[in-house]
């Protein structure tokens, strides 16, 4: 073997043993206001879905440096599905019973790459999933806090409150957006699914801490610092 990987993990709320990330998938638009922010018509769009790598992933608490080929790295608090048990085609009414747990997360986004990328009609992942992109927090499992359907998430930078919404306001539900998922690709174990970011998204610099909340999941929190 010319060298070994190391699977990316993500932590488990008060356990020793880790989350391995098979792969994060994220969910463009599930937000109304987000979605007119943009400049689409949130009623007449299915989910769609984008992908990051699996080792973008960065815990709470660590800092991410500013990333190169961007003046607007934009913050996106998000919920986080975390699959524990596979399944393609899978019908709404059984969904949840293929989500493990959830988390909070934060879908950092180049948005004047992804702008660039919208105008010139080429893929998002540039924009999307470089290096450090993917902040997730300890994911809790729903047999401990329940399935999340409802209930206010909050974003803030350096304690500003920029993003003020409710889980409920989603424009696809969790058991909707697994399904969906699940027509599209075969869910593994280990996928972690990003629902998408409610309005308010902003622009952040070096120096800010941004700090996702979810009631009944607690809060992460990003430190951005100089590139490296
Ligand atoms: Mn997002």
């Amino acid at each position: 073997m010319l060298f070994d990987l190391a699977t990316p993990t993500v932590a488990l709320f008060e356990r020793a043993e880790r989350w391995p990330v098979r792969r994060i998938f994220c969910v463009g638009r599930n937000y109304a206001a987000h979605a007119r922010e943009m400049g689409k018509d949130p009623d007449r769009e299915p989910p769609f879905f984008f992908t990051k790598p699996a080792d973008a992933v960065v815990e709470s608490g660590v800092p991410v440096p500013y990333p190169p080929q961007t003046s607007n790295l934009h913050f996106e608090g998000e919920l986080v599905v975390a699959i524990g048990r596979g399944g393609s085609r899978v019908a709404e009414d059984d969904a949840l019973d293929h989500v493990w747990g959830y988390a909070v997360g934060n879908d950092l986004t180049r948005r004047d790459m992804q702008a660039e990328a919208k105008t010139m009609g080429r893929p998002w992942d540039m924009a999307k999933g470089f290096d450090h992109s993917a902040v997730i927090g300890p994911i809790r499992a729903a047999k401990d806090v329940g399935h999340l359907a409802e209930g206010p998430i909050q974003t803030r930078v350096n304690g500003e409150v920029k993003q003020d919404a409710d889980l409920h306001e989603l424009i696809w539900s969790v058991p909707e957006v697994v399904s969906f998922l699940s027509d599209t690709i075969v869910l593994c174990e280990g996928d972690l699914i990003m629902t998408g970011t409610p309005a308010g998204v902003g622009a952040l610099q070096s120096g800010d801490t941004c700090t996702v909340a979810i009631e009944g999941l607690g809060e992460i929190s990003t430190k951005i610092v100089d590139p490296v």
